[in-house]
Order: C-alpha cells, then structure tokens, then sequence
C-alpha cells in the first residue's frame, strides 16, 4: 500500500499541532511548531476564513496523518466503520488504533509509527508467532504482537526500549518485547486530537 514520502513536519503545521510523527525531535526545541506554528507557504500567515466544511476536512487530514493513512484508505476504513454497530465515529477510530503498525508504536518499541511501518514491512514482527508484514493488518483481541529473533537484538529497538517513556494504553499489556491485546480500545482510550464526529459530517454530505 502506498504512503505518504513528503516533508512531514508541514503536516503538524498546517494542522497547526503536533502530531508527533518524528519521533524523538517532536519532543525538542527543533519541532518547526515551536518555531513556527503556522501553516506552511506564502499565505500561511493570512487571515483564514474557518468555514464549516474547513473544520471537518481539517479533522478528516488530522486523523489520517497521524496514522500514516492515504484517502483512499480511509475511505474505505470510513465505509467499515459505517457498516459496523455501533457510533461511527468511534468504530473508525477503534479501527485505526487496531492497526499493526500503531500497536506497534503503542507500545513503546518504535518513536514514531512511521518507525513501526518500517519495521513491519520489514519482516521484523510476528502476531501469534506468524510474520506480519502489512502495517494495515487490524489485531485482535487476545494477538500477541512480539519481535522476530533477529529483530529483537536490533540497536534500535533495544534503544527504544531503554529510553522511550510512553504511557501504555490499557487496552495493551506490555511485557520486555512482547505486547498482547487486551481488548479492543475504547474511545476514551485513544488520546488524538480528533474528533471524529466531523468526520461523521463530512463524509455524509
Ligand atoms: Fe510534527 Fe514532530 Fe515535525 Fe514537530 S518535529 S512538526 S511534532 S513531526
């Protein structure tokens, strides 16, 4: 599945926020949002008319930024959540948190889920002991997500390891290399700044 190969701090300016998506530097004076927490090019620092439709495209872009998803994509995750019981809203997020890729980055292995994406495409991760390598692979309850032999000796994933300070959900539960789903999250659970009732409106229209 294709993903987005662009300057990706342009992403958390014009959202005017940190998404954190590049690990370790979004928690530096480096962070361009720090330095400029404006949208990028020349109107950037315009006046920007906040019309009703702008609100929830810029809900929709958020979201599927954070969680390294393209239109299509999401859509398609939209229409799923759509046909689900449940809010809709809610069923779309439950399903962008069950992602390989950002269980991965949930529980503290990677600094950033484009990290975790890598990593998985890779090879370098097992759900119940078979290789996974589709970021968008949706866990289960009860999966256990562990690391490969080889991968688990990576300089990487032993640094993340020792020096990243990420709260687990609780929806995970988290042991050395190796985290076991729960339950499937719920939307108290997920910590975005989205909400995704816009969403709701803005694909109804
Ligand atoms: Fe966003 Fe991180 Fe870049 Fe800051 S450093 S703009 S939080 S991706």
């Amino acid at each position: 599945m294709a993903r987005y190969t662009g300057p990706v701090c342009r992403l958390c300016r014009r959202e005017r926020m940190k998404l954190f998506l590049k690990g370790a530097k979004c928690d530096t004076m480096k962070c361009p949002i720090e330095r400029r927490p404006y949208p990028p090019g020349i109107h950037g620092r315009g006046r920007i008319r906040e019309s009703e439709y702008m609100l929830q495209l810029r809900e929709k872009q958020k979201a599927r930024r954070i969680y390294g998803v393209l239109e299509k994509q999401f859509r398609n995750l939209y229409a799923e959540a759509a046909r689900q019981k449940g809010i809709t809203g809610e069923n779309l997020l439950r399903m962008l948190e069950q992602r390989l890729d950002n269980v991965v980055f949930r529980a503290g292995f990677a600094s950033s889920r484009n990290q975790s994406r890598q990593w998985v495409r890779h090879g370098h991760v097992r759900v119940n002991g078979k290789r996974v390598t589709i970021p968008s692979f949706m866990v289960r309850k009860d999966d256990v997500v562990e690391f490969g032999p080889k991968a688990k000796n990576m300089i990487v994933l032993r640094h993340n390891l020792d020096t990243i300070d990420r709260t687990v959900p609780m929806w995970l539960e988290v042991s050395g290399e190796q985290a076991t789903v729960r339950d499937l999250p719920m939307r108290e659970q997920i910590d975005i700044p989205v909400r995704e009732q816009l969403i709701v409106e803005l694909y109804s229209k």
